[in-house]
């Protein structure tokens, strides 16, 4: 087959993201037998390690790899954690937190929602109403709104959750890896993620970092299927193993790239740098004029993805094949939600991702081009 036309583009969408070099390059590592236990833990063994790092968890924690993407894990959370008798609260600031509600309903759970408008975080005393009124055991919300560019406080949500004797499940699937988690803090019960956003990895793994007492919790709840439950995931995981058979190509690139992320760049510095882009983006839209405007709530600005609000005369579809020509993938935002805002008389959104492996000098330069794209 001719590849040839296959376009090399830097993809400035939410995932899946820019592959660095190193990574693709990692791709080509041999393929080796899942069940292979000396092989299998040569990859494994450093990659749940360094995954815990980054989650910046201790002891009590476990983490499971799972084939699928960051709805599988997210579904393995309902299946395994909310049982017939309990009420599950799905706490939605956008497209993200009604998939989770979503996933409730659809598998027959007792599930009801509160959802907050688009751009806007979790309001805490609006939660604590509904968490008085519907006294749920189980809450879900999305930690970072991929939808809107909003960052949830994990710490503040989670406390409030627990202070009603609920647990909290937390889709954190666009900021893992590129800002703190806040699990352990927060005593998260399970919290999701995939490869393909702030990890900077192809797509193909669903992860949980699931608390100990999680275990306990999924051995209460029946019917929880095969690839969906918990307690399975996490006896494949505890011999550093996956419950079917892994992408091994993925596995190899993992490896090699939370090494990178733990032992070269380190946590710490990659953090810091996803702030930082998320503030030159927040200086770059004052700088746009008229129409122009940050999407996210203010102060709930996601380190990962900017939602930029636009006049409504900026043609998106122009925008992508201008930005295309000079070698990028544009984010026209969420269209869903776009169609609505536009109906209400609101300005639609624009996103930009700069999560995984985008330095700031790839965004600035992105930003310049896009800024003469919009003002052309
Ligand atoms: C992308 C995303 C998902 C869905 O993840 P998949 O890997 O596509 O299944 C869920 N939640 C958030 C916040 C996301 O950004």
């Amino acid at each position: 087959m001719n590849t040839a036309d296959f376009s090399e583009l830097i993809l400035m969408i939410t995932g899946p993201t820019y592959l660095r070099p190193e990574v693709r390059e990692a791709g080509k590592l041999p393929e080796f037998g899942h069940r292979d236990t000396s092989e299998a833990s040569k990859r494994f063994t450093p990659v749940c390690e360094n995954l815990k790092k980054i989650a910046q968890v201790g002891d009590d924690y476990g983490v499971a790899i799972i084939n699928g993407s960051g709805s599988y894990a997210m579904e393995t959370t309902i299946r395994s954690m909310v049982s017939d008798s309990d009420k599950v609260l799905n706490v939605s600031v956008g497209a993200f937190g009604d998939l989770y509600h979503k996933m409730a309903v659809i598998n027959g759970k007792n599930g009801v929602q509160l959802k907050f408008g688009p751009g806007k975080a979790i309001d805490l005393n609006m939660l604590e109403d509904t968490l008085k009124k519907e006294r749920p055991q189980v809450v879900t919300f999305t930690h970072n709104e991929t939808s809107t560019g909003v960052e949830n406080d994990v710490k503040k949500v989670c406390d409030l959750i627990h202070q009603y004797s609920a647990i909290a499940l937390v889709d954190g699937v666009s900021i893992f890896g590129g800002s703190e988690t806040h699990i352990e803090k927060s005593k998260v019960m399970l919290y999701s993620f995939a490869t393909q956003k702030s990890l900077g990895l192809p797509a193909g793994f669903g992860i949980l970092v699931y608390h100990k007492d999680a275990l306990k919790k999924a051995a209460t709840v029946k019917n929880r299927g095969y690839t969906t439950d918990l307690i399975q995931h996490a006896e494949s995981a505890e011999k550093f193993e996956t419950l079917t058979t892994p992408n091994c190509t993925l596995a190899n690139q993992m490896a090699v790239q939370t090494d990178y992320i733990v032992n070269v760049e380190t946590v710490e510095k990659r953090f810091a740098r996803h702030k930082a882009m998320r503030d030159i983006t927040a200086k770059w839209i004052s700088s746009l004029g008229d129409g122009f405007y940050p999407f996210a709530q203010k102060g709930y600005e996601s380190p990962t993805v900017s939602s930029v609000a636009v006049p409504k005369e900026v043609d998106t579809k122009v925008v992508k094949s201008e930005m295309r020509k000079m070698g990028y993938l544009f984010d026209a935002g969420y269209s869903k939600m776009n169609k609505s805002l536009k109906e209400a008389g609101i300005n639609p959104t624009i996103r930009i991702g700069h999560m995984g492996d985008i330095t700031e000098g790839m965004l600035k330069e992105y930003l310049k081009k896009l800024e003469g794209v919009f003002l052309k």
